[in-house]
């Protein structure tokens, strides 16, 4: 889909006043990484350019190029363009944003559009094909090694380190070529995956207690209450993946996490599907989005046995509409 990333280089290239890359709150490296390739390349470009997160870069992100330039949102200045990266709008990045030109760049299913702009593709495996898709495209030989582990860290997270079923040729070919152009396969996977804090490793262990089966073993959960955290000295941050554990369990098809967040007086959801139900369905249906096999949203409930029982309700719902035999 060349004729989309087109307007986008056009606009980018003409652009002399101030754009803001934003990501979506509670960053993972798809949205940041994504977001700090195209900062580090609109810098190169001799553009005024920053690159913004409502929430402060987690542990698990700073080893990334550019990420101690992330400034935190909101700012009070008006943009000549905003660009938000892997999040279904503006809405996503939990600050407010105020610019003359907004576009979107994105994989999500649905969400919102801002015009001619856009760059979306719900095909594709991670934001961060898109972006190197579009910088390749603008100019190739500015993509240098900070910028390619930035997009590799994105491509390689948002594929599970290549085996998820988003996996495929196509994002084996964009890997080999990042390698080429710098990016660090080795480092990347052990920045992610051995640089783990005890206070992570006594909130997994507080966590699986929780962890249940429903509807005859198609559904697993697990809770994490707040003060699991205070408990163990965790931060938010480091509940990012452990949704995998109850997904890791033969014969389930729907994984979730719900994570108590007192201070938004809500519940974050983060949803997970293997064998193909929708979970993007299941999350819309309370108010959020994602994909077929990644979702989430935010439940608002007075404890969390109502918002448990709003969730198992919609997923439910979809088994029903899906025809899963539970
Ligand atoms: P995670 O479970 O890792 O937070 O998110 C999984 C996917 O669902 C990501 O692609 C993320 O952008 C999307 N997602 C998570 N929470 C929300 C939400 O509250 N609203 C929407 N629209 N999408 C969400």
């Amino acid at each position: 889909m060349l004729e989309e990333r087109v307007p986008l280089i056009d606009l980018l290239s003409r652009e002399e006043g101030s754009i803001l890359i934003a990501s979506h709150e509670n960053p993972d490296a798809d949205t940041l990484g994504s977001a700090l390739a195209l900062y580090l390349f609109l810098k190169k470009k001799g553009k005024r350019v920053y690159v913004g997160c409502k929430d402060p870069v987690p542990h698990f992100l700073d080893f990334l190029p550019g990420a101690s330039e992330v400034v935190r949102l909101p700012l009070p200045q008006v943009f000549s363009v905003a660009i938000v990266v892997d999040a279904s709008g503006f809405y996503r990045v939990g600050a407010p944003v105020d610019a003359y030109t907004r576009v979107r760049i994105d994989h999500h299913i649905g969400g919102e559009f801002y015009g001619e702009y856009d760059y979306i593709d719900t095909e594709a495996p991670a934001t961060a094909s898109l972006v190197y898709k579009l910088l390749k495209l603008w100019d190739e030989k500015e993509i240098d090694p900070q910028i390619a582990e930035c997009l590799y860290a994105g491509l390689a997270t948002d594929t599970g380190f290549f085996r998820y079923s988003n996996t495929n040729a196509e994002v084996f070919q964009m890997a080999k070529e990042l390698t080429q152009l710098g990016a660090d396969p080795y480092r990347t996977y052990t920045m992610f995956s051995e640089r783990e804090s005890l206070a992570k490793m006594k909130l997994i262990s507080r966590v699986l207690d929780t962890l249940t089966l429903y509807e005859d073993g198609k559904v697993a959960g697990i809770v994490i209450l707040d003060r699991f955290l205070r408990e163990t000295g965790a931060q938010y941050p480091d509940t990012e993946g452990l949704v995998n554990f109850p997904r890791s369990i033969e014969g389930v098809e729907v994984a979730f996490a719900l994570i108590e967040k007192p201070d938004e007086g809500v519940f974050k959801v983060s949803l997970r599907s293997k064998n193909g139900v929708n979970v993007a369905r299941i999350a819309e249906r309370l108010g959020g989005g994602g994909h077929r096999y990644a979702s989430g949203c935010k439940i608002r409930a007075g404890s969390v046995e109502e918002a448990l029982q709003k969730l198992l309700h919609s997923i439910r719902q979809e088994l029903v509409e899906e025809k899963v035999k539970v």
